[in-house]
């Protein structure tokens, strides 16, 4: 039967247990399975950081929710971007948005050139740009659309396409989009990369990463031996809560979606806000981009204060329902002023403040920003 997505969310990977019946699924939380005399094992599963039931599951739901044909769990986010990053070989090149994950940012500019590997930091919302920097030697173009933390949104089938005709591997970072609102694969990325701490744990609760393969191949068994050897596994019981996440993904979603809307809208309005970043709102450059790509606008979304640093440092003081704290896609709002959290070294724009809109009620959300924004 072709699944619809919102049944697959409920589905994939949450079997009933056929040990047990039980309609939940189980946690296993043994690190070694049984051997048979022969060495072997009676059922799929020898010792936990290779592969475990829980993990399987999980993996199982995230293939089936982002399209692809396989997937793996990670202990993080950045687990799984350094999973990708360090299969980059020496005189290999690699192009990033210079509006992404400030941790992405900052592998690539500690880690990667002491390895040999070029870095080239590019606005990958201009094509032409990518073109002229996808030149010789280039190994991988990473995507994050929307982006974090200014909601550039780039286009992903064609920044596959460039890829591609460099025979170089698009890996899309889909944390801030989750499949619910955007499928990479089906546009043509090879891999899609997750921060499961956010949307699909979705409860502040868990940390997790997750890469999910467009092909079962050799990059994907050697990726997968890697994780083996360096032991980024994630525990059962954060890919049970993460399992858990998936099931209730698509309602959380179109409650996020629909409060970053009215937000928006309301912030685009207030006197205090210079610019709103939302790709939701008709006069964000992405806008039309995000219609074509997405199936709705994300509950991410960034503003610039009038009165700059000091107004945003005074806003994250004064908001009541609203915390100030860093990460998204729980239940609870967060609010947070970048260039503060970031420090000296911060590329973001210094009145710039990020929001992660929760499940609150829109109208509660909307007056505790106001009233942190008056006379800001
Ligand atoms: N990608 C994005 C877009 C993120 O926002 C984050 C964390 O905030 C990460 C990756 C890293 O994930 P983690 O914190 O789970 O390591």
């Amino acid at each position: 039967m072709n699944l619809k997505f919102d049944t697959l969310a409920v589905h994939a990977g949450a079997e009933p247990d056929v040990a047990t019946g039980a309609v939940a699924p189980p946690i296993h939380l043994s690190t070694t399975f049984v051997h048979n005399p022969q060495g072997g094992q009676p059922g799929a599963f020898s010792y936990q950081r290779d592969d475990n039931p829980t993990q399987q599951r999980l993996e199982s739901a995230l293939a089936a929710l982002e399209g692809g044909t396989c997937a793996l769990a990670y202990a993080s986010g950045m687990a799984a971007i350094a999973a990708v990053l360090d299969h980059l070989q020496r005189g290999e090149r690699v192009v990033l948005p210079q509006d992404c994950y400030v941790g992405l940012r900052a592998f690539a500019s500690e880690v990667l050139p002491g390895r040999g590997v070029e870095v080239v930091a590019i606005d990958t919302t201009d094509l032409d740009a990518v073109r002229s920097a996808c030149t010789q030697g280039l190994a991988l173009l990473w995507v994050e659309s929307p982006s974090n933390p200014c909601l550039r949104v780039s286009d992903i089938a064609e920044l596959a396409r460039i890829a591609h005709a460099h025979g170089a591997l698009c890996v899309c970072d889909n944390t801030f989009a989750t499949p619910v609102l955007q499928r990479p694969l089906q546009l043509g990325a090879d891999i899609v990369m997750h921060s499961t701490t956010k949307y699909f744990g979705g409860h502040s609760d868990v940390l997790g990463g997750a890469l999910v393969f467009a092909r079962d191949d050799a990059r994907h068994a050697a990726i997968r031996q890697r994780r083996l050897l360096s032991g980024a596994i994630l525990s059962p019981f954060s890919a049970w809560l993460t399992l858990r996440g998936c099931r209730s993904l698509p309602a959380r979603m179109a409650l996020h979606c629909a409060n970053a809307r009215q937000l928006a809208t309301a912030l685009a309005a207030t006197p205090a806000v210079a610019r709103v970043h939302y790709p939701g709102l008709a006069e964000h450059p992405g806008h039309a981009l995000a219609e074509r790509q997405m199936r709705d606008f994300g509950a991410m979304l960034s503003i610039e204060l009038q009165g700059g640093y000091d107004a945003a440092a005074n806003a994250v003081r004064k908001v009541r329902v609203f915390t100030n704290a860093t990460s998204l896609g729980g239940c609870e709002s967060l609010i947070e002023h970048r260039a503060a959290a970031e420090g000296e070294h911060s590329q973001s724009p210094p009145g710039l403040l990020r929001l992660s809109v929760g499940l609150e009620d829109a109208g509660d959300l909307i007056a505790d920003l106001q009233q942190a924004l008056a006379g800001a």
